[in-house]
């Protein structure tokens, strides 16, 4: 059976799964958005795990557990700020998704949840970080069979349609 991907809209931080995905800055120390929020759920523990970590480079991934929170793990990382498109942003958001898919398969997680990366205060273009999303996820899940969910965690309706539109066509 394939993994099943599919999209909801939640608050990332209530959501029962074994990893979900950070939206972080390189210094994973905490920022806004969703980043804050799972900081805020997760409680000081999270801040004092990640301090040690030491940073994160754009495009890659860290595992922390999930603290206070009904995920087991979060996975940090680190989405590339839109400059234009010229800059590597679409391989570098791609790699997210990827290093994030390793990481969990790396630690035998079988469920994943993902905000949209760096579609907020980093400005990519949501539709085309929607198609990115989609279209890594689809293309590497096979390579990790121990992963059977991924969810793709929409903060507003405007992002669900999306998803769902990039979902039923790709
Ligand atoms: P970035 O810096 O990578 O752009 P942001 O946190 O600013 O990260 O935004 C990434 C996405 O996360 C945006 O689409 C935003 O609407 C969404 N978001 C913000 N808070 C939450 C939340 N609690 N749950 C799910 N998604 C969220």
């Amino acid at each position: 059976m394939p993994a099943t991907l599919r999209a909801v809209q939640a608050d990332l931080t209530t959501l029962a799964v074994d990893a979900i995905v950070n939206a972080a800055n390189p210094t994973l120390l905490g920022g806004g958005g969703v980043d804050g929020a799972i900081h805020r759920a997760a409680g000081p523990q999270l801040l004092d795990a990640c301090r040690p970590l030491g940073g994160c480079a754009t495009g890659d991934a860290r595992l922390t557990p999930g603290f206070q929170q009904p995920t087991r793990y979060v996975i940090h990382t680190v989405g590339p700020v839109w400059h234009g498109g010229d800059r590597g942003e679409a391989e570098q958001l791609a790699s997210c998704y990827r290093r994030s898919l390793e990481i969990a398969a790396a630690h035998g997680l079988a469920s994943l949840a993902f905000p949209a990366i760096s579609t907020g205060v980093y400005g990519y273009p949501k539709e085309a970080a929607a198609r990115i999303a989609v279209a890594t996820v689809r293309a590497q899940v096979p390579a990790f069979p121990l992963i059977r969910e991924v969810i793709f965690c929409c903060h507003t309706a405007g992002d669900l349609a999306r998803y769902q539109r990039q979902l039923a066509d790709s």
